[in-house]
Parts: C-alpha cells; structure tokens; sequence
C-alpha cells in the first residue's frame, strides 16, 4: 500500500481524492500540505520537505494547487523521488510539464498528468463509434457559473489562472482524446472581464488532423444548470456527449446514461502506472489552450462581480 500526500486542500482535493484514495486499497492518504487548511484525522503540514522529514514513508504526492504554483510543488516532490499525480492542467505552461518528465524519468518516479473528463463513462464509447463513423462536424457548448463552481477562486481569474479555460480545458481532454491529432486553433475570441485578468468567455474554431471543423463556446457566465456537450455529425447518426461526459446519446437514442466515478478510476490508473514504472503525460490538451491563447482576439466585457448573480439565474 502507498502512503500519499495531498499538496492543496480546497474542493477539488475533499470532494473527490480523499474519498477516491480512502476507496482504493492500493493507497492511504497519511498527509496533507497546506497553508491554510487541513482535513479531518490527517496530519497538516506546511511544505513538502517538513512533510518528509516527518514521514519519510510517503512515496507519492498529489497535487491539487492552482496551476500556477503547481510545478514548484511537482519539482520538489519529483526530486525528492516521490511519484507524482498531477490535477489538471499540468502546470501553467508546456515547457514546465516537459521539464517534470524529464525529471520524472531520470529519478525513475512516475509522473501522471490527470485529466479527468477522459474517464467519465461515455468518453470511450464515443471515441470507438468515431473510429468507425469520422465526424464531419464537432459543436462544443461548456457552459456552467463560475459563482457556483469556483466560488471564492480569485487564482482562476488572475495570471496562470485559466478563467473560462478552467474548465474547458475538460472539453480539450475529451476533444484531443476522440478526434484525430492534432487540433489546431484557427480563430479565438476571447472575452475578459475589465476588473480581471482571464476570459469569462471563449469563441473558438478549430480543426482536427482530418480538417473536420470544431467550433466551441466555453462560457463562465451561464445560470445553473451547466451544459458540458460534445455533439459529433457522423455519417452514423449525430452523437451528443452530454454532463461531461456521463450520458451518451444518437439522435433521440440513449447510448450511456451511467453515474460518472471519474476519480476511482483515475487512482486505478495511477496504481497501475506506478507497480509498471511508466509515466502517462499528454500535453495535447495544455498545448491547444495555450495556442488559443497564442491566437486570440481579445475584447473587452463588463466587470465581473461574483456577487451579482448571472443573468436569469434563480440565486
Ligand atoms: P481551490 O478550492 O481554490 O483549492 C486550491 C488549494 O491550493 C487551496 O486550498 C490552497 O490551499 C492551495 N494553494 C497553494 N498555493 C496557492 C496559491 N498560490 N493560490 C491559491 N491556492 C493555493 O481549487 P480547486 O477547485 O480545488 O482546484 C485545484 C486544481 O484542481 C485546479 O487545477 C483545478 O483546475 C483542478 N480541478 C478542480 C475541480 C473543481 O471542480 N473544483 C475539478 C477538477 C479539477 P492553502 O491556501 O491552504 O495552501
């Protein structure tokens, strides 16, 4: 059984890795790194080499800080030759996330970039009926209010902080794993608050390696509740990838309809990495949020204030 720390407890850390780890006999969550928070019955402490000093039986790290921070945290663990599990987006730039492989392979730890959204339930199904029956056209709608899913987060809306790519960076996971490579940018509109830093909106065209067009709107701004859709025109029948994933549908068909357990089956992978010695590190997805952010057209919108609630939302 490996003894692992969680590095960053905000909600993302309670809310799934620590049911997902105290599930898994593979692993037992026996430290948290924190400034400022702790959880329940597990001992807190303030960096990663205090941690070690005290537990030198902790073998792996899982880090769930803002990208921005992440590859300080990454490093230190990696060099100190723990396995590394990665939320996503794997760090704030490609350049960090190569630079961790390559200090992955040469301690001989494995590093896992996670991106959630490719375990939820339908992700594959769609993936093989797209194998068979190419798409002609790909619509991608992730929409969902940021007061309800980030509150508080100022991290999201400043530099490094992703704002409206946050969660569509989920969208790219799924799209660069069912598509053919490599997705391109080929026009984005990004939309950014005056008081911040980060879109709350993006307008985007892409294309797969087939040329097939893919146009999405990830938005920051919707009333609850979210939609997280991936609709692909096949010759087969339109496929929609809907709640992230969890349902599949063609035309009025119900394909998948399954709860989604997304976190389980990210710690299975990441047992399965460590007892072979591999590492699982994409950076497709990190690659296409940056290009759109190469490529963009930026504009302008009125202040976001969190205290205002979206337009026709019922709060
Ligand atoms: P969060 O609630 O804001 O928690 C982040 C934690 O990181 C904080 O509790 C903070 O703990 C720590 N931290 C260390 N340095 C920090 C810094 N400079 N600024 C801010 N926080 C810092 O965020 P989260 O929602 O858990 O998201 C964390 C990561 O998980 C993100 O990459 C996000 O994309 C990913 N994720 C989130 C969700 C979700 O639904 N929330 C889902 C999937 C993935 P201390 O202050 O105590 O150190």
């Amino acid at each position: 059984m490996m003894k692992l720390c969680l590095v960053g407890v905000g909600a993302i850390a309670a809310v799934q890795h620590r049911p997902a780890i105290s599930d898994d006999p593979r692993f037992t969550l026996a430290a948290t790194v924190s400034r400022n928070n702790s959880l329940p019955s597990v001992e807190n402490f303030k960096s990663i080499d205090e941690t070690l000093e005290a537990m030198p039986e902790v073998k792996g790290a899982v880090l769930c800080v803002p990208p921005s921070v992440r590859h300080a945290y990454a490093r230190k663990a990696l060099d100190a030759g723990l396995h590394v599990f990665l939320e996503k987006p794997p760090g704030l730039t490609v350049g960090e996330v190569d630079d961790l492989k390559e200090r992955a392979i040469r301690k001989g730890v494995t590093l896992f970039a996670s991106w959630h959204s490719r375990y939820a339930p339908a992700v594959d199904t769609l993936r093989q009926h797209l194998a068979k029956s190419p798409a002609h056209r790909v619509v991608v709608s992730w929409r969902e209010d940021v007061r309800v899913f980030h509150p508080g987060q100022q991290w999201i809306w400043e530099p490094g902080g992703f704002g409206v790519f946050d969660p569509g960076i989920n969208a790219f996971s799924i799209l660069t794993h069912i598509l053919p490579p490599p997705l391109r940018a080929l026009r984005s509109d990004l939309f950014v608050p005056e008081n911040r830093a980060q879109p709350i909106r993006a307008e985007l065209a892409l294309q797969d390696g087939s040329d097939t067009p893919v146009e999405c709107v990830f938005d920051f701004d919707q009333p609850d509740p979210p939609t997280w859709d991936i609709i692909a025109e096949t010759d087969a029948g339109t496929f929609r990838l809907a709640k992230g994933g969890a349902q599949l549908f063609r035309g009025d068909e119900t394909l998948i309809d399954e709860p989604e357990r997304e976190y389980p089956r990210l710690y299975e992978r990441f047992a399965e990495l460590c007892e072979r010695g591999e590492s699982d590190v994409d950076t497709a997805p990190l690659r296409l949020a940056a290009d759109c952010f190469l490529a963009a057209r930026t504009a302008k919108v009125a202040a976001f204030n969190e205290d205002v609630p979206a337009v026709g939302s019922s709060r």
